[in-house]
């Protein structure tokens, strides 16, 4: 790659990012000032589990450009250089893009889990026509405008255990080197310019167009253009690369002249800088195909006559209650819609993945229920395992059972990463776990084979660690800040005004109460927190309590 290293906060490289400042943010280390850090929540959550064991895997992908599940591997045998196209910063994002990035997330933790080494490079698109048309509403600069939504994307990244990719450019971060690659293009002859200083993509000048999403595009008019950055098939045709400063819009001064870049430039420009010409995998969702994806692909191997990626993978849309998600419809939804509703940000994670990425997903409450239920029932069996007191040995059942459940999960990961079958042997080896431990034939060794599984598990479904309600502070500070506080459900505003000091400290209270014999005070106790969502258990070994 051009540059020779990999930008970090502290060298502060240019054309990758650091953050604008974030005030009134009381948690300051979940923004900080460098979107490339290493997040810690990214590491393997698992409290209390043993290492990973290393099973090596071949990895099988569907590849949108051969057609078929193909193996993905490092092209120079060391590192999966992978791109994403990243969020456009000019709202909120919603489940559906939130799909595409949990289903990427899935697949690089799978690589490393199974091995492999990534090299995960995302976009932001800071500047487009979307962002120009909503900050020239709002009568500011785009440099104003976005970075609410930059910082908002991360948080919501963070509420769903999404890991940063190692690198994060932004567009305008990048401008100089979508301006030498336009020139590259005018030098190869697939670029032109027009009267009024805008740049087009030739279309004419490469053949292969269309390879991609497998589209007929023949009868394409020579030489008529198109000037937005999306359209529909029928549209096809030379495309912006370059458009000429309008009054009033932010631009730059370059040597093809003031303007600012079409959107498609920006991804080939940056995936390039960051991979080199060709690398491994180029990932988005299923709307990037056309004509995003194979305006990418014109541009690139126009100039370097090498594929630009070998292998395609894209994120089927999501319906929501069987209907196409649409703000006419009704059943649109923010991840923070959703939060401030009273869904838990696990729940939502593991809706989002429990399909797999190339099956159109139903997001349903009733399924957001389903995942929530699911997540308990893992969270105290963990519980269960990490606590109890069981004897030396093991249950030869059991120890079968693990290693099978193990290589189940695997295999079906492993191919085409089938998210939902990959949650059964989990689930069945849960039951016989508990069956084994109800009846005391459970053994010290079987927690450690146990433990091995369910790290692997959590390696990449990312659920054990409990931050729901730092996701949901978040989402309810946030709609504080913004005046929506009639959005959050009345539970929720419960839940939240109990800290977890103050819940220690009227449990205490509540024990206090008992040894005194107030049955009267403790069971008020009780009642007040479960007036306000929380759950108290008691146990032999002492009280437990968790939120609703
Ligand atoms: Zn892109």
């Amino acid at each position: 790659m051009a540059d020779g290293h990999t930008p970090s906060c502290s060298k502060n490289t240019p054309g990758s990012s650091h953050l604008p400042g974030h005030k009134g943010n009381r948690n300051p280390t979940r923004n900080p000032h460098c979107y490339n850090r290493k997040d810690k929540m990214a590491l393997v959550s698992t409290q209390n589990m043993s290492p990973l064991p290393a099973i090596k895997t071949q990895v099988r992908l569907f590849n949108t450009l051969s057609g078929q599940v193909d193996e993905l591997v490092p092209s120079d045998g060391k590192e999966l250089r992978m791109y994403a196209c990243g969020p456009t910063v000019y709202d909120y994002g919603h489940i559906g893009n939130f799909r595409t990035f949990l289903q990427i997330d899935v697949l690089r933790r799978f690589l490393r889990l199974s091995g492999v080494n990534v090299r995960h490079v995302m976009n932001i698109t800071d500047v487009d026509d979307k962002i120009i048309r909503n900050a020239s509403v709002a009568g500011i600069p785009i440099s104003e405008y976005t970075p609410q939504y930059v910082n908002a994307f991360f948080e919501d990244l963070d509420a769903l255990g999404v890991e940063r990719p190692e690198i994060i450019a932004r567009a305008t971060e990048n401008i100089d080197r979508m301006v030498e690659l336009i020139q590259k293009l005018e030098r190869a002859g697939a670029a032109y310019r027009t009267e009024d200083g805008s740049w087009y993509f030739r279309l004419k000048a490469f053949p292969e167009y269309g390879k991609l999403s497998k589209k007929d595009l023949s009868g394409m008019e020579d030489g008529a253009r198109v000037d937005v950055d999306e359209y529909e098939k029928d549209s096809a045709r030379d495309f912006a690369l370059w458009k000429a400063a309008k009054p009033g819009e932010t631009s730059w001064d370059t040597a093809i002249g003031r303007g600012r870049p079409g959107w498609h430039i920006e991804c080939s420009a940056m995936s390039m800088r960051f991979l080199g010409d060709s690398f491994d995998l180029h990932a988005g969702g299923e709307d990037l195909m056309f004509p995003h994806h194979e305006n990418e692909i014109a541009q690139s191997e126009s100039v370097t006559h090498q594929p630009l990626a070998r292998h395609w993978m894209h994120v089927r849309f999501l319906l929501v209650e069987g209907r196409k998600m649409s703000k006419s419809e009704g059943n649109f939804y923010t991840l923070r819609d959703l939060l401030l509703k009273g869904y838990k940000a696990s729940a939502i994670r593991l809706a989002l993945i429990s399909v797999p990425y190339r099956h159109q997903l139903n997001f349903t409450f009733d399924g957001l229920t389903e995942a929530t239920a699911a997540i308990d029932r893992l969270r105290t069996f963990n519980e269960r395992l990490t606590r109890g007191a069981f004897s030396a040995g093991e249950n030869a059942e059991i120890q079968a059972a693990a290693k099978k459940a193990h290589e189940e999960y695997f295999a079906v990961l492993a191919n085409d990463l089938n998210t939902a079958e990959a949650r059964a042997p989990i689930f069945d080896l849960l039951r016989l776990s508990n069956t084994a431990m109800d009846v005391g034939k459970f053994y010290q060794e079987d927690r450690e084979a146990v433990q091995a599984v369910l790290a692997s598990f959590d390696a990449v479904f990312a659920v054990f660690e409990d931050r729901d309600t730092e996701a949901t502070r978040m989402a309810v500070e946030w709609a504080e800040r913004e005046g929506r506080m009639a959005q959050v459900a009345p539970e929720v505003l419960a839940q939240q005004s109990l800290t977890d000091d103050a819940i220690n400290a009227l449990l205490a209270e509540r024990d206090q109460a008992k040894r005194r014999r107030d049955f009267a005070r403790a069971d008020q106790i009780r009642k007040q927190l479960t007036e306000k969502g929380i759950i108290i258990e008691d146990s032999k070994d002492g009280v437990r309590w968790k939120r609703k």
